[in-house]
């Protein structure tokens, strides 16, 4: 398949007009130290252990990422740092797992206030510091603002006081109200007249809900999901207003794609850092009409293919522009995959055969591996030798490794669980220097990992069983095989070994 991609118009003339000035990206070190990378790390929303071509799926097809797993470095054992999405974020951004601080069980609403105080170090502000143009592309949902988020004023603080000199995303998520976006601090079309309003808590406006109206429903919801209805789809929270500044979930991925790369245009000649966290795959589930249908594996199956082409129009833009050689592209996902996340949209009768998180156990929220063991994919042409590695990595250590490639050191009093994976990456280690992880479910359960072996404590886990349960990951990866009956010490070891990674701080 090719890998140029057709461009909606604006973003075709924008790359027409800048190949015409093309140059090499000139992204100059200081005297004596290598070239600082662009760096461009893609963040997709859901995407699970089993759902690209390099990592199993035979039928969805993922021609540019598998392209980005050709060209680099391919990990079987990354995972997120929760198994839901704000948390996620909040450990990739700041470099503490997220349970430490204030997000300890669930995601955020549409009306959060920013969960990250203002100055904190995170991987953009010392990226920014190191001389980088700093962007976030797409979804947030880290909170907006103070106290219950106004869009109807600047919005202050949000990602431009993180580090971000630039912001175009979702608020939230797109099952979320305000379904509008924002941009830098305002959002976009706000139009006084029409003022947003905005609630989780009572109905506000007129418009109708799913609840009330199920017969004006495109799309019906499977649980919750039944609130005010946007583009016929019922979503989470109340929403009035704004009505020109709606989104329209079919054009999503190619406006966000479209920012992006405008993004890269306007700084390629200058270190840059890309954020672009893709909406998709996350519901609701909505592929522009050139992906419906395509993949033979439902909706689902469509808006992978749809990231993956999204992921192709960065990728072009780099080629077009000659920075993919200096460019460190990174590829994962939030949290692992999941099937019906709320509404029918087909996800699970539609599958043909594909399985999202491959052979792993479990789904999104969870703590068995298919809630959070995620695709990484990382590419750096001449620094990065193209191949696999079973080193095990977080995305909470993208500060501290993000940092290094940028020749900075993250500060060693912020990414309290950041470790540097850089020689990893470049190929200079042995092993990871990463031996331990936590995991999170959405329930603010916990588990722990020490090598291969892994324990979900007792009363952890969306099940929260009465008994702990130990998983050899080496023998036994789709954790079928509880050990915790025949290996008491072990048990205790890892349950010591949790208490004093939880002991390590607190924020
Ligand atoms: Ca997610």
């Amino acid at each position: 398949m090719s890998l140029r991609v057709r461009l909606p118009v604006p973003v075709s003339v924008l790359l027409g007009l800048a190949s015409l000035a093309c140059r090499h990206s000139a992204a100059e070190g200081r005297a004596g130290s290598p070239p600082q990378p662009h760096i461009v790390l893609i963040l997709a929303d859901d995407i699970g252990y089993g759902d690209l071509g390099s990592y199993g799926a035979t039928r969805v097809r993922t021609p540019h990422l598998d392209r980005l797993a050709t060209e680099g470095l391919r990990f079987t054992d990354a995972h997120s740092p929760s198994s839901m999405c704000s948390p996620t974020r909040y450990a990739l951004l700041t470099g503490n797992y997220a349970w430490r601080g204030p997000l300890k069980r669930g995601v955020l609403s549409g009306v959060a206030p920013l969960c990250i105080p203002p100055g904190r170090p995170t991987l953009a502000s010392v990226l920014r510091q190191a001389g980088y143009r700093t962007a976030c592309v797409g979804k947030w949902h880290l909170g907006l603002g103070e106290g219950e988020t106004d869009y109807n004023r600047e919005i202050r603080p949000g990602p431009l006081d993180l580090g971000f000199d630039y912001f175009y995303g979702v608020p939230a998520t797109g099952d979320r109200v305000p379904c509008v976006y924002v941009e830098n601090r305002k959002v976009v079309g706000r139009d006084a007249k029409d003022p947003i309003q905005v609630s989780y808590r009572e109905p506000v406006g007129a418009e109708p809900t799913g609840k009330d109206r199920p017969d004006l429903l495109t799309m019906k919801p499977s649980a919750g999901h039944n609130q005010t209805i946007v583009e016929g789809i019922s979503r989470i929270g109340f929403m009035a207003g704004g009505q020109a500044a709606r989104w329209k979930d079919a054009d999503m991925a190619d406006t966000l794609a479209q920012r992006a790369v405008r993004f890269i245009a306007r700084n390629r000649r200058r270190p840059f850092f890309l954020h672009f966290a893709s909406h998709d795959i996350h519901v609701p589930r909505v592929p522009h009409a050139r992906f419906r249908n395509t993949s033979g594996c439902g909706i689902r199956g469509d808006v992978i293919q749809q990231l993956d082409a999204s992921v192709g129009t960065l990728l072009g833009a780099l080629d077009r522009w000659k920075l993919t050689d200096n460019t460190l592209v990174l590829f994962s996902s939030d949290n692992g995959g999941v099937l019906d996340d709320g509404y029918q949209d087909g996800a699970v009768a539609d599958l043909n055969g594909h399985l999202c998180n491959g052979s792993l156990r479990g789904f999104k929220g969870g703590l068995y591996e298919g809630g959070h063991r995620v695709p990484l994919l990382a590419r750096w042409p001449g620094r990065i030798r193209p191949g696999v590695t079973d080193h095990l990595a977080c995305l909470v250590d993208l500060p501290a490794t993000l940092a290094a490639a940028a020749g900075r050191e993250f500060p060693a009093d912020a990414g309290l669980d950041s470790l540097n994976l850089l020689p990893t990456l470049l190929g200079q280690a042995t092993r990871s220097p990463r031996d331990t992880l936590v995991m999170h479910a959405g329930n603010g359960s916990l588990g722990v990992r020490r090598g291969h072996w892994k324990l979900i404590p007792p009363g952890q886990g969306p099940t929260a069983r009465r008994e702990p349960q130990l998983f050899h990951l080496g023998e036994d990866l789709a954790e079928k095989d509880d050990r915790a009956g025949r290996d008491p010490a072990r048990v205790q070891e890892l349950t010591v070994l949790l208490a004093q990674i939880r002991a390590r701080g607190g924020e």
